[in-house]
């Protein structure tokens, strides 16, 4: 049972447990016209109760921000703090953290739900990144930290008084993290840092970081994964340079690349075992996926919102264009490509939280539904023919921020690697 501070009555009688019986369905279509509370139906035939309720709190929320408000933010390249202090009002950045911490103790299944339908309500991959660290970035901590830690760092993340960005990514090495080069050595009481970090979103309005550093070289190590540790701690300008990059779409939620040399970080705030941080981080990495996954497929959903409506309303040679096949099959059919989506990424949702711990579903789920939503949101533009490529229908938008599911977390190309090696038992290509 949910232990939420008063006020935070949203999350208050979600459950977990028992939450997983289904209701007898009585689907609506989707009111495309509609506020974001109505136009983001809570009774998927599939959802849990638990899901639902999550779902429909969170389009409420959500229906404060329209899709202009996310224009606006593109355009002025403004952070959205107003999602971000509404949704930590009301404990929702806790959903899937400990509650003796101020969490929630939910699941991904529900976090899945939540930036699903944030990402769905026209704030894309904007909205969700902008507190997509905060919800399950901590991880690692939760899993490997100690008790002082947990109190001294998931408390203000949780109440939205502290922000987390996440550093593993560098320059000269990109998907190798094994061969990442930054070092920490100690000294004292601190480790001192030089290095690199390349595409660390939201360092710009942050005050903490995610850190993946080695602490032995890779020289000095039996096994490349040995000797990287990991720490959170804060981010300090006056010792780190903060760049923020120019980037394809996103623009409200800046990505930046670090610099530092001798950077000092106290000992105290190394999680877990000095040299087992590779392990740690990866801890969380299938649930990422799925993060990453259920936020393409609500800007798959939004494109595809947008590309109905449009192709009803927009008459040429004397009939809605809808009305042609060649624009309503091929939406029929992303709406197929991003429901097949969905129930991968539901799926692996759900085994992540009963304890499955190989990745071939988070992958394919994350995959699928980047492609989907990307091919979505293209045909969402091509439907508006040239009021597409305009700002004021917001896709073309959709499908700049759609781009950014394919890359990251981890690339289309390494999740073939993966599934070719674990699944299908082909030789390591790399
Ligand atoms: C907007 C944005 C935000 C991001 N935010 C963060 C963040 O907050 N923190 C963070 O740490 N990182 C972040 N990233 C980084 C992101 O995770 C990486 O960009 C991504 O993992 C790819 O790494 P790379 O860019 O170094 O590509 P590279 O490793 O340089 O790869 C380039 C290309 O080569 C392909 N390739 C490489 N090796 C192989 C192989 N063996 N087989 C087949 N293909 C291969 C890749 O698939 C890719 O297509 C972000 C990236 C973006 C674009």
């Amino acid at each position: 049972m949910f232990k939420m501070q008063a006020g935070r009555s949203c999350l208050r009688h979600i459950t977990r447990h028992g939450a997983s019986n289904l209701r007898p369905l009585s689907p609506q279509p989707r009111l495309l016209h509609s506020r974001a509370t109505e136009y983001l139906p809570s009774d998927q035939p599939d959802f849990t109760d638990s899901q639902r309720t999550v779902r429909e709190a969170i389009a409420k929320i959500c229906s404060k921000y329209p899709d202009e408000f996310w224009l606006q933010k593109d355009t002025a390249k403004q952070f959205p703090h107003e999602l971000h202090a509404d949704l930590a009002k009301d404990g929702w950045l806790g959903i899937c953290m400990p509650s003796e911490y101020g969490g929630s103790d939910l699941g991904i299944s529900e976090a899945t739900v939540m930036m699903q339908t944030i990402s769905e309500s026209g704030a894309g991959m904007t909205g969700a990144s902008s507190i997509h660290m905060n919800i399950f970035g901590l991880e690692p901590v939760v899993k490997f930290g100690s008790e002082e830690q947990k109190k001294r760092w998931l408390i203000p993340l949780i109440k939205g008084e502290e922000r987390a960005c996440f550093g593993v990514t560098e320059p000269n090495t990109g998907l190798d993290t094994l061969k990442l080069q930054s070092l920490a050595k100690r000294d004292g009481d601190d480790y001192v840092l030089t290095g690199s970090k390349i595409w660390t979103s939201t360092a710009q309005v942050a005050n903490k970081i995610l850190i993946l550093v080695r602490t032995t070289p890779l020289e000095e190590v039996k096994k490349p994964t040995q000797g990287l540790s990991l720490f959170y701690t804060d981010l300090n300008r006056s010792q780190v340079q903060v760049t923020e990059i120019p980037k394809l779409g996103r623009a409200a939620v800046d990505s930046n690349v670090l610099f530092f040399d001798g950077w000092r970080v106290p000992a105290a705030d190394l999680i877990g075992q000095e040299g087992n941080g590779f392990k740690m981080i990866m801890h969380g990495m299938n649930a990422e996926r799925v993060l990453v996954g259920s936020e393409a497929l609500g800007l798959g959903y939004a494109a595809l919102r947008r590309a109905s409506v449009y192709a009803q309303e927009r008459v040429v040679f004397g009939r809605p264009i809808g009305r042609n096949q060649g624009i309503q099959h091929p939406l029929a059919d992303s709406w197929m490509k991003l429901e097949s989506a969905r129930l991968m990424i539901y799926l692996a949702a759900r085994l992540y939280d009963q304890g499955y711990e190989t990745g071939e579903y988070a992958n394919a789920g994350k995959y699928l539904a980047a492609e989907a939503a990307f091919e979505a949101c293209e045909r969402a533009v091509l439907t508006h023919g040239g009021m597409g490529y305009a700002k004021e229908y917001h896709v073309e938008r959709y499908l700049r921020e759609a781009m950014l599911p394919r890359i990251a977390p981890i690339s289309r190309e390494m999740i073939f690697n993966y599934i070719g090696e674990r699944m299908l038992g082909l030789p390591k290509s790399y």
